[in-house]
């Protein structure tokens, strides 16, 4: 019965067992990560770095449950942030490890505090890197500019390519010609490119061929080549031997230290969003399920990439007898969650298990339609659960307001 929507790899950590059984005493929603999943990633992302000499950081805006930083530190050279509070968040909460910051352009008020947490400091542009670079590389930070090799890889997502037509991410080879002085060059350390999303080595393999071909007199002068996110190296059928055959060439044909910043890689299936059914109504041909958890509020990316989340027990719709269309329960009438059928009806008060929801989820929710932040629990090795966090109505308030200091009078 397994469908696309039911990938093993994305449940396999419950053995067999029915979400009920593991998942049905929390509280719902909530979200569940699983020391487990981050564990069996940890080690396959360790096994590149041992098997190349090659640094894998954290990207911190798909994942950033702090708890598991300790955890994540076993296995992975450092963070990435992309701003100031990433960056404070990876030094505190990682300490020892490097810190490497890339944003779209960094703030004068910010940036004297940046200089106390990040190691690496990556431009956008050559503009960016006449500004800061001198006062970066005389706090002994090294420091780098993204370059954009204007070759995209993907398909159909444009809001995830930053090789697409105008884009503002990253030095094209034209804007380097007509910007960069040899000045600027002369103090660079590095270069960052980062155009991948959720894709495998192939995509890498022509993007770094990009590289070399637009800025392979450039390659010769710099000691570290960081090579962006991502990576799906975790994904079961990813081919990792081929990723480590483009790391190799790298650093042996321009002599760089290669760095990778995956997001998704590093928490990929390993959690979930634990949700029930608070209502089923018919409209027509569709039934439609209300859950306690929503698409906008607590999966964003479902609606803005979009996709539909894998479901525990369901397939897509046309595959098993009954068909539902999930949604949320604001008033946002394309609060859905997608359209997926079943072995048996669908009530009020089942349980659904959605899967790979460790990423982009805790750290990009939000309280629309004034909706309750899900607590995020750990499941440990051993089965045990433990709560990390307590949301409640202060955290739907706090953000409102309540007048406290009179700047502007
Ligand atoms: C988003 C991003 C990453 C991580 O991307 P994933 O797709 O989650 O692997 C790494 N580096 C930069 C600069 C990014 O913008």
């Amino acid at each position: 019965m397994a469908g696309a929507l039911d990938r093993r790899p994305v449940f396999e950590l419950l053995n067999g067992k029915s979400p009920e059984e593991i998942f049905g005493e929390l509280p719902t929603p909530c979200y569940v990560i699983d020391e487990k999943g981050l564990r069996r990633n940890g080690e396959i992302l360790a096994s590149v770095m041992a098997n190349t000499g090659c640094k894998i950081l954290l990207a911190q805006k798909a994942f950033s449950n702090y708890d598991f930083y300790p955890l994540l530190s076993e296995y992975l050279s450092g963070t990435e942030a992309s701003g100031l509070y990433e960056a404070r968040l990876g030094a505190e909460e990682m300490p020892g490890k490097e810190v490497h910051v890339f944003c779209g352009a960094y703030r004068d008020d910010e940036f004297d505090e940046l200089l106390k947490y990040a190691d690496h400091i990556v431009f956008n542009s050559p503009s960016q890197l006449k500004k800061f670079g001198a006062k970066a590389k005389n706090c002994g930070k090294s420091i780098g500019i993204r370059i954009n090799p204007e070759c995209s890889t993907q398909e159909g997502h444009e809001i995830y390519d930053p090789c697409a037509q105008g884009s503002r991410l990253g030095t094209t080879r034209e804007m380097w010609n007509q910007q960069m002085t040899e000045e600027a060059v002369d103090m660079l350390d590095g270069l960052h490119f980062h155009t991948l999303c959720e894709q495998d080595s192939d995509a890498l393999e022509i993007t770094v061929q990009a590289v070399e071909e637009k800025f392979g007199d450039i390659l010769p002068r710099i000691k570290w080549l960081n090579m962006g996110g991502g990576h799906h190296i975790t994904r079961s059928d990813y081919d990792i031997a081929r990723l480590e055959r483009v790391i190799g060439h790298m650093q042996e044909k321009w002599k760089v230290e290669i760095y990778l910043e995956p997001g998704e890689a590093i928490a990929l299936n390993a959690g979930y969003l634990v949700s029930r059914v608070l209502d089923v109504t018919k409209n027509g041909e569709i039934c439609n399920v209300i859950l306690d958890t929503s698409a906008a509020c607590h999966m964003p990316d479902v609606i803005e990439m979009p996709y539909m989340p894998p479901l525990h027990g369901a397939d897509e719709n046309g595959s098993l007898p009954f068909e539902f269309r999930l949604g949320g329960p604001t008033c946002l009438a394309g609060d859905i969650i997608g359209d997926y059928s079943f072995e048996k009806e669908l009530k009020t008060g089942d349980l659904l298990l959605f899967g790979d929801m460790a990423i982009y989820t805790t750290c990009k929710n939000n309280t629309f339609n004034g909706m309750s932040l899900p607590d995020i629990w750990k499941r440990s090795q051993n089965g045990k659960f433990s709560r990390l966090t307590e949301f409640g109505y202060s955290n739907f308030k706090i953000r409102l307001g309540k007048e406290k200091v009179y700047i502007y009078e």
